[in-house]
């Protein structure tokens, strides 16, 4: 998910990542809270003591950050499920849990574990700036605290939104799994409550860009973008669990493809192959040895006029590492690899041996086919 992400360290074997974004956002708190949050609340001191004060802040909110997230993760891996990482970026933090939860009881006690967390660090941090408060000489470290306080107190609040994938919209999804028994369905109306407060933030953000706010404006409009992306990725990531569960390409491949030979002309590969049979993709095979594929966008750049002239050889594509796949590629791997190259037709081999074809195409078409989803 974070291919630029840098490991900090490991706390507990959980490795601690940061990601290049949350420089960004590290900026824009210590910037906002030296130059208007902490002058306004403790007016008259100097530039350097509120920059070092924000900083101090700035510094512990990522700690009680990676402390939400480590709650999260703790509680995970007490229930058995695996967890890759946990890495700080633009919008947060973010513990990459690898296995989806095995039960509704799981999903709930994982995701209030971090906002129960975050609570407990407002408590404390409050509890904090009571003490530090009797003493005049520690007001700076009494600003500090209500200050973090609040933070943790607002992130605690935040994620107990029902939507989608916040750490309230997975207690929500449990607690319908839990009623309903259907864990696809409860996703559903969880990530459809995601994608409603998604819609409500990024409207907010823009009547603020119309009051003038404008940080506070783009910050809410990319948290709304980014949690409707999330919402729609977790629920087709959750649809494709379902429905594909453990089945492999060659389930779901078509067998017996129709392939051309490199020796056919561009005329008889456009006119009797694409256009007559409506076969987009068409592997290249030449005596039982898979050479490649040759498909219409490729056809489609060749001027007709010099079809006649032209055969399969001059143009198609040689066997390569993206769209060759094992017969025993789970679809799940496939849909990954599809969302990351973009390619979305694919040859099934066997050394240089042709086993079959699977495009998306085919896969939506399966996920469509009502039997398949009843059964899952
Ligand atoms: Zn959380």
């Amino acid at each position: 998910m974070f291919a630029n992400a840098v490991k900090l360290f490991s706390f507990s074997g959980f490795d601690i990542k940061l990601d290049p974004s949350w420089a960004l956002i590290a900026a824009l708190i210590t910037w906002s809270l030296s130059q208007h949050y902490f002058p306004s609340a403790f007016p008259d001191l100097g530039t350097a003591t509120y920059l070092v004060m924000a900083v101090t802040a700035m510094l512990l909110f990522f700690a009680s950050l990676l402390m939400h997230e480590l709650a999260h993760s703790v509680v995970a891996r007490r229930f058995g499920m695996k967890i890759n990482s946990i890495t700080l970026f633009l919008f947060g933090g973010v513990a990459e849990i690898e296995d989806e939860p095995q039960s509704a009881g799981v999903e709930f006690w994982v995701a209030l574990a971090g906002p129960a967390m975050s609570f407990a660090l407002a408590f404390g941090f409050w509890i904090l700036k009571l003490i530090t408060g009797l003493s005049q000489g520690l007001a700076e470290a009494t600003v500090v605290l209500s200050y973090l306080a609040t933070i943790n107190l607002v992130l605690a609040l935040f994620n107990l939104v029902p939507a989608f994938p916040l750490d309230g919209g997975r207690v929500l999804r449990a607690f319908l799994w839990n009623k309903t028994g259907d864990s696809l369905k409860a996703t559903e109306t969880a990530a459809k409550s995601g994608a409603v407060f998604a819609y409500v933030l990024m409207a907010l953000g823009v009547f603020a860009l119309f009051q003038g706010a404008l940080i506070s404006a783009l910050w809410q409009i990319m948290i709304g973008g980014f949690l409707l992306a999330a919402a729609r990725a977790s629920y087709q990531q959750q649809l494709a669990k379902a429905v594909f569960g453990n089945r492999t390409v060659s389930e779901i491949m078509h067998r017996h493809p129709v392939t051309v030979p490199p020796d056919m002309s561009l005329t008889e590969l456009g006119e009797n192959v694409i256009l007559h049979k409506g076969i987009s993709f068409v592997p290249v095979v030449e005596n039982g040895v898979l050479l490649g594929h040759i498909d219409q966008s490729m056809l489609g750049k060749i001027d007709r006029e010099h079809w006649a002239s032209m055969r399969v050889d001059d143009i198609f594509v040689g066997v390569d590492a993206t769209t060759a796949i094992p017969k025993d590629m789970p679809v799940q791997e496939l849909l990954a690899r599809i969302s990351s190259t973009g390619t979305r037709k694919f040859l099934v081999v066997s050394g240089h041996h042709l086993l079959g074809v699977i495009s998306l195409a085919d896969l939506i078409r399966y996920l469509n086919w009502p039997d398949h989803s009843r059964a899952a």
